[in-house]
This record gives structure tokens, C-alpha cells and sequence, in this order.
């Protein structure tokens, strides 16, 4: 008879997510007639903007055409999108070829199957509190997870310590849910640590671009990353792509282990398991890199910044503690008076209608704290504040 995969058995019932999703629902079945003010799954609100709207009509109307229409695309991705991202990131002052590039439809995909890279055999460490999926795709992978706690004691950024044993290291920066950026010498920290140990980490730089600090938006800004990192980024934040799907993953070819180059070993792997991203997609992610497009971006990260401050206002005005919001689009804050994380979500539900993530659901050390997106609604976010105020001040 056949055997499952027994590591299921293993995960929580359910996703983080799935859960409040249901919670809410449950909730509002109750509360039929109540306006939910929704802050917790880090979705965005805004539409895509004109350039990638148009790029993606115009990528449509070549499919329509027996000179313009385009088949199967590279497993890798279309040579204009993947020299495109190069160039963004020669903009930075980081040169990268074009085939260390590879297009993805999404970093959450991407992470999930990265994984097939690597033996099961390897430790996976864990940043945390962390994005919940790291957990569970190494927990469904059935491979042992080393969990890295966090707390205000380190700002929620955990450098390398004696006794630290692993071989694949999760480093999410700018951090969901915290919001704390690692400088560059805490990653170089990590680069270092990394290289001497032959470990490889996979760098989750999903919000880059909500850093306006100088700090690092890549970790190929930092010697001796090309080879000892991956790093795995998604137009999902940067450009509202979250129901559109796109992403990108850099794999320098400098990164090598036990023989085998993992640039190749991925180009392998794509070819086999994927027939490519779709072309419109592709070319509607092109469209963010343009100075158009950039500029339209950029002028919705400020709405959601703009967020941000407003929240953060309430906050101050109410003198709660939290962390983010400044370079990543999450505000983490400690739940008031001792108050566990979901017991703040059910008050925050049920007695002023604002929906959050309980920062226990980001690991054990999220206890005790609770997470705010700012993707939401503007005018949705400004009377969530007023309400969070009007909570914590009583
Ligand atoms: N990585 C982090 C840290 C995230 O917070 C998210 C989504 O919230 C993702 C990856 C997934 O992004 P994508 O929509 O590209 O799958």
C-alpha cells in the first residue's frame, strides 16, 4: 500500500492564515451587519498601475497575432525580463549576469521549491519569529528545523552564535512580520558565518523596496554573498502582484556545493519541472523595472507608507511599543497589559472590528505580540487607528 508523506502529520492543522481567514468568517456569520477593518494578511489593496496594465494589454494583443504570439517561454525566464532584472540590480551597484537571474511565479512557489536543492538530511535555522511558510515547507520536507528565536532584547534581528549548528539559514529582510532590517555588518555577519561552514542562505527580500534607511536591499550588496547566498524576491509588494504572480530568484554561478554548482543544478531542475513563465505575466513585470512603471510603484508604496505613519501615530499617541514600519510595510507591537497574541486578536475583533495577525502564529517567541499590515484600504486604515486609539487608551 502506498505511504503518504508521514511529515504532514506533523504541521498544524492549519495554515496561519487559513485560520484567521476562517476565524473572521466565523465572526462576521455572526456579526452579519459589521465593517470589518482588515489588517492581517499582508495583501495589498491597490490596483496594478497604468504601465504594467498596459504592458500586460498589449502582451495579450501579441498573443492574438500568428508573428507576435509566443509558445512555450525559457523554463528560466524570457531573456528581456531576466536582463531586465540584472540592470535593476546593476542600478544598485550589483552586478549580476542576466543567466543568474531566474524568473519565478512568486516567492512563495519559489520557496517551497528551492528546497529540492538540498538533502533532507540538512538542518534548516529559522529566524523568528518568521513567515510561517519556511516552517512549514521544511516541515512537510521532513527535515529538522532549528528555530532561531527574536526579541526586542536583539530588535528582532538574531546574528550568529557559538553552538549554532545548520546548514540552510532563512534571513527575511526587511522581516515579516518585525519589520527589523539587518545593516550590513550584522549580514555580513551571516555571510561570514555561512561561508565558513559551507551553509547556504536563502535571503528573502520580498519587501526591498520599503527600505528608505541605508541599509542593505540585497544581499549581494555584501562581500562574500555570491558564494554562500540565494536570494529570493517577488514583485508581489514592490508592485501589487500578489493575484498576478511574478517573482524572481538570483542564484550567483560563484555559489557552489559538494561538487555541484547550484546555478546549474536550478537551471536543471526548472527545465525539467516547469515549461516556463506565461508571457503576458512577464512582460507586465517588465513594465515595473521601466522608469515609468518605477515611478507609479513607487507612488503606491508611499499610500501604504502613508499607512504606516498613520498607525504608527496611534500608536505613539497611545504609547504602545512596537517595531516596523518604517522600512517594511508591518507595525509589530506588544500586546498591552500581558495580553497573549490571540487574546488581542479576538478584542481588537470583537470590540472595535480591526483584524490582525496574533504574532504567535509567526512562531513561539511571537507570543505576547501582534502584527499590523499596512497594505490595506487607506480611509479603512485611518479609522482602524482612531479606533486602536480609542481601545488603547482606555
Ligand atoms: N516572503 C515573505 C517574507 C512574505 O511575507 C511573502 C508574502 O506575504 C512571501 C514571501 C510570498 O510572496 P509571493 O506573493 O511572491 O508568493
Amino acid at each position: 500500500m502506498l505511504t503518504p508523506n508521514l511529515s504532514y502529520a506533523n504541521l498544524k492543522e492549519s495554515y496561519l492564515f487559513y485560520h484567521i481567514a476562517q476565524r473572521t468568517k466565523a465572526w462576521l456569520a455572526e456579526h452579519p451587519d459589521k465593517h470589518l477593518y482588515r489588517m492581517g494578511i499582508g495583501d495589498v489593496s491597490l490596483p496594478l498601475v497604468p504601465a504594467v496594465i498596459a504592458a500586460l494589454h498589449e502582451a495579450v494583443d501579441d498573443q492574438s497575432e500568428k508573428n507576435r504570439f509566443h509558445g512555450y517561454m525559457p523554463e528560466c525566464g524570457a531573456p528581456f525580463l531576466r536582463e531586465t532584472i540584472s540592470e535593476y540590480y546593476q542600478k544598485r551597484g550589483i552586478s549580476l549576469s542576466p543567466d543568474e537571474v531566474f524568473v519565478s511565479s512568486g516567492a512563495s512557489d519559489e520557496l517551497g521549491d528551492i528546497l529540492d536543492l538540498f538533502d533532507r538530511s540538512n538542518r534548516a535555522l529559522i529566524m523568528e519569529p518568521a513567515y510561517p511558510a519556511y516552517v512549514d515547507a521544511n516541515i512537510m520536507a521532513g527535515r529538522e528545523i532549528v528555530h532561531l528565536p527574536s526579541g526586542p532584547d536583539n530588535h528582532f534581528l538574531p546574528l550568529p552564535k557559538e553552538g549554532l549548528d545548520a546548514d540552510l539559514i532563512y534571513l527575511c529582510s526587511p522581516n515579516n512580520p518585525t519589520g527589523a532590517v539587518y545593516n550590513r555588518d550584522q549580514l555580513s555577519q551571516w555571510i561570514a558565518w555561512a561561508n565558513a561552514r559551507g551553509a547556504v542562505i536563502l535571503f528573502d527580500a520580498a519587501y526591498e523596496a520599503f527600505i528608505e534607511e541605508d541599509l542593505p536591499r540585497s544581499i549581494f550588496e555584501i562581500p562574500g554573498a555570491r558564494t554562500c547566498a540565494i536570494e529570493i524576491c517577488s514583485l508581489s509588494k514592490t508592485a501589487g502582484f500578489t493575484g498576478t504572480r511574478l517573482g524572481y530568484t538570483v542564484i550567483p554561478k560563484d555559489l557552489e556545493r559538494g561538487g555541484l554548482n547550484l546555478n546549474a543544478m536550478w537551471i536543471r531542475n526548472r527545465t525539467t519541472k516547469t515549461n516556463g513563465i506565461s508571457y503576458i505575466l512577464q512582460r507586465g513585470g517588465a513594465a515595473v523595472f521601466t522608469e515609468e512603471g518605477r515611478k507609479q510603484v513607487l507612488g503606491n508604496i508611499r499610500i501604504y507608507k502613508e499607512n504606516a505613519r498613520v498607525l504608527m501615530a496611534a500608536l505613539d499617541e497611545a504609547g504602545a511599543h512596537y517595531w516596523g514600519g518604517k522600512n517594511a510595510p508591518y507595525i509589530w507591537m506588544q500586546c498591552p497589559n500581558g495580553m497573549g497574541s490571540w487574546e488581542f486578536f479576538d478584542k481588537l475583533l470583537g470590540e472595535i472590528q480591526v483584524v490582525g495577525t496574533p504574532g504567535e502564529g509567526f512562531g513561539a517567541c511571537g507570543e505576547g505580540f501582534f502584527r499590523f499590515s499596512t497594505f490595506g484600504d487607506p480611509a479603512d486604515t485611518r479609522e482602524a487607528a482612531k479606533r486602536l486609539l480609542n481601545l488603547l487608551r482606555k
